[in-house]
């Protein structure tokens, strides 16, 4: 949804105060009556006053009037809690001011912010139960087939927004190439800007980089040494690879590109940790063979295993094969999905479900058994030399190109303030 602050500088501490009261208020109820309300807006006198702050919060859309069989209520709107997230990282110096948005991802909204030093930092925005941008038709149907229906989306992307946070901070901690994470309150993430651009945008004939074998191998080497710390992404794709516009010539151990978007991430114990390591390896291999044209050779007097692709023994990691040390206890230090699955921990069924919805749900087809013969003999097969077009159903960005351009013209249309876009009953935003 749009994020549109115009009315916030109006706002008075009192209205804030109300606003707040309503989200604590949220915390255990579906509707917050309003005599609730009364007694979590500390900081009001008089219920007159109160009555005053809800009707303009209401008027401004941060709250909206809901009537269940049982008692009128209020509740808090996106546009609310984005308020009260934007006012918690100006009151702490996080952000000095809100840019563009510029970038609309399957599940939030990035803008560029800045803080009082000038400089540019990215806010991303959680915001589930928004799966995807085609018809809202579909959204729907998707949400009641996975039950979802009744579903507090905002509390769930505020679970989404910590967690990512403390991926970020522990791999950033440990030196893994992704973003620096700053802040996080409610849905609302502060890390840094990376210079660069998602992978989907790099083209053989426009790669400045030093190598594609580099590239490529450095890619599947992120991926096992994820692995071998304990967590698997589970949404590595073009989409959330950034390539990095400049590289320092002289590093020579400098990778190319950061990785972004975690909060899916699942433990390597988790029960389809092999699953998701394939598909996450699926999906650069099949990157670079349709897009970047390129193909790792197989060629058996390479014996080097520190990488793969040309010039190493493997074209491409395997779990079973390349993970069989664990390094790290990242997942455990974090209690990432999946580990400790015979002690579940007290996450709440909806928290498992929204997060199964961020992977893309497990396929049927797969059986473990498929991959088992990961001697030599499989590759060179027809899946390296396949450079057809097909439509497979598993890799997660075909679909997502589809709805690329009705993304544009969201995006397009957020940035000019088009009237044209329309809200649900959630806050997100359609287009007719
Ligand atoms: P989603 O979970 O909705 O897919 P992402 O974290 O992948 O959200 O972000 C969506 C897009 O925003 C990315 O594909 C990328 O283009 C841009 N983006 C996200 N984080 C950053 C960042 N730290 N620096 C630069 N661009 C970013
Ligand atoms: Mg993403």
């Amino acid at each position: 949804m749009k994020l549109e602050t115009a009315h916030m500088r109006y706002l008075t501490p009192e209205d804030f105060n109300v606003l707040e009261g309503v989200e604590r208020g949220s915390i255990n109820h579906e509707l917050v009556p309003t005599s609730l309300i009364y007694r979590l807006s500390t900081m009001m006198k008089s219920q007159g006053g109160t009555n005053r702050a809800i009707s303009d919060l209401a008027k401004l859309n941060l709250i909206t009037k809901i009537r269940n069989a049982k008692y009128d209520g209020y509740k808090l709107t996106y546009k609310g809690i984005d308020y009260l997230a934007l006012r918690t990282l100006l009151a702490n110096d996080i952000i000095y001011s809100i840019g563009a948005i510029f970038g609309v991802g399957k599940e939030s909204d990035i803008y560029k912010v800045s803080n009082d030093q000038g400089e540019t930092r990215v806010m991303k925005l959680h915001r589930l139960g928004r799966t995807s941008f085609q018809t809202v038709k579909k959204n729907r149907d998707y949400l009641k087939k996975n039950d979802m229906m009744g579903t507090n989306w905002m509390y769930l992307s505020k679970i989404a927004a910590g967690k990512e946070y403390e991926f970020l901070s522990i791999l950033h901690e440990h030196g893994f190439n992704v973003p620096k994470p700053y802040f996080v309150t409610r849905h609302a993430l502060v890390m840094e800007l990376i210079d660069g651009f998602p992978m989907r945008n790099l083209r053989r004939h426009n790669f400045k980089g030093r190598s594609l074998d580099k590239l490529y191998t450095d890619l599947m080497n992120f991926i096992v040494k994820l692995a071998k710390s304990g967590l698997i992404h589970c949404d590595y794709n073009e989409f959330n690879i950034m390539i990095k516009n400049n590289i320092n010539d002289d590093d020579v151990d400098e990778l190319g590109f950061i990785v972004i978007d975690f909060p899916q991430a699942i433990s390597i114990d988790h029960k389809d940790a092999e699953y998701y390591f394939k598909r996450d390896v699926d999906c650069i291999k099949r990157f670079f063979i349709k897009k970047l044209k390129y193909q790792p050779r197989r060629d058996t007097v390479w014996l080097d295993e520190s990488g793969f692709g040309d010039g190493y023994k493997y074209p491409y990691p395997i779990f079973h094969r390349d993970v069989t040390e664990r390094v790290d206890n990242l997942d455990e230090q974090l209690q990432a999905s999946g580990f400790n699955k015979k002690h579940p921990s007290e996450q709440s069924n909806d928290i498992e479900s929204a997060l199964i919805n961020m992977r893309g749900e497990k396929a049927e087809i797969y059986t473990s058994d498929e991959e088992n013969s990961d001697d030599d003999d499989e590759y060179g097969s027809d899946e390296y030399t396949d450079d057809s077009e097909d439509s497979s159903d598993d890799y997660a960005s075909d679909s997502e190109s589809e709805s690329d351009g009705e993304n544009e013209r969201i995006i397009e249309a957020l940035s000019s303030g088009v009237k044209e876009l329309k809200m649900d009953s959630m806050g997100n935003y359609i287009l007719e």
